[in-house]
């Protein structure tokens, strides 16, 4: 975009070239301000973890939460989207460090969580620049051996067209990951770079949904085939099956007729902190909601 507004600029004149190059310099400073604050917020442990329960649609019983970072800019004391920050830690070399502090952290939530007579499944997001880092391996192995849990509790989530830089390496590490139990899912499945070509060569157990497909499925037919078609595919395949983004009960009985393995959405809980969602399980016996 800067490349485009210095053309545009060159284009335009004297007066507007400054206009451009000031906009250009203040984006410009405020990436560079954004990245000094994802570094020091590293330092000082700023990131901390909610978790979104995943349930088993037939019984709406929470099989597994999705580990979602969070943080909150000191600076401003507003939250800023993982959307937003997870990008820039990628591009200043910070996401594998950032990731390791992630999966241990959810480490600890569930064994706090086991102690209090909950055992569930963790559901992680995973960068692809962390499954090309060579200690990456090593670093889950080491790090579920300290806390005395199997990989068979974990599913590792993964996007991104970066996979496919290196194909071969990523395979062989989605493979070593599958060895020690962890299960391996397509995340965002039908969206961007989350597609089929990436079904028919990495190793996966999982597929998620998009919540694009979901969000309409209750007012659009078009969707509801595309659904189908692609649980049907799924089934196939004998990968498991989320959907992400339900957000009302009609979609979550649709997609329990069609078959969808789990769900996860606002309708059943947003994203809260391990605190809150042990809670509200505490009350309910694990099932948050009966889908239908
Ligand atoms: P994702 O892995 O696809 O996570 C699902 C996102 O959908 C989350 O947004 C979640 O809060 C949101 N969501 C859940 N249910 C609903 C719903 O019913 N309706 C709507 N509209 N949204 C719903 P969030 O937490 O903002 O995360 C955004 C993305 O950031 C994630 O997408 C994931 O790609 C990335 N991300 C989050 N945490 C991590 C992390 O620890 N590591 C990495 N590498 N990426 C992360
Ligand atoms: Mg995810
Ligand atoms: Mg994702
Ligand atoms: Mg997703």
């Amino acid at each position: 975009r800067a490349d485009a507004a210095m053309y545009r600029a060159k284009h335009t004149g004297r007066n507007r070239v400054c206009f451009y190059s000031h906009q250009i310099e203040k984006v410009l400073s405020r990436q560079v301000a954004l990245e000094d604050d994802l570094r020091a917020a590293f330092k000082q442990e700023e990131f901390f973890l909610y978790y979104q329960p995943i349930v088993d649609s037939d019984t709406g019983e929470v099989y597994a939460t999705e580990a979602l970072c969070r943080w909150k800019n000191p600076k401003t004391g507003e939250m800023v989207p993982p959307a937003t920050f997870i990008p820039v830690l990628e591009n200043i070399g910070l996401i594998s460090d950032v990731g390791k502090y992630i999966l241990e952290a959810a480490c600890k939530q569930m064994t706090e969580w086991e102690v209090q007579g909950k055992e569930l499944h963790m559901s992680i997001n995973i960068s692809a620049r962390q499954v090309a880092d060579n200690s990456f391996i090593d670093s889950v192995a080491t790090t579920l051996s300290n806390h005395n849990l199997s990989g068979t509790r974990f599913i590792f989530e993964i996007t991104e067209s970066l996979l496919l830089t290196n194909t071969d390496q990523c395979i062989s590490v989605l493979r070593k990951l599958r060895s020690m139990g962890i299960r391996i899912a397509i995340d965002d499945f039908g969206c961007g770079y989350s597609s089929l070509s990436y079904l028919k060569k990495f190793p996966f157990d999982v597929l998620k949904i998009d919540k694009q497909f979901v969000q309409e499925l209750d007012s659009s037919q078009q969707d509801v085939i595309f659904v189908k078609a692609i649980l049907d595919m799924a089934k196939a395949l004998s990968l498991k099956t989320v959907a992400e983004g339900v957000e009302n009960e009609k979609q979550a009985r649709i997609l329990q007729n069609l078959g969808c393995d789990t769900l996860q959405g606002f309708y059943f809980s947003a994203a809260e902190s391990g605190q809150q969602i042990r809670a509200r399980m505490g009350h309910t016996n694990n099932i948050l909601r009966f889908p239908a």
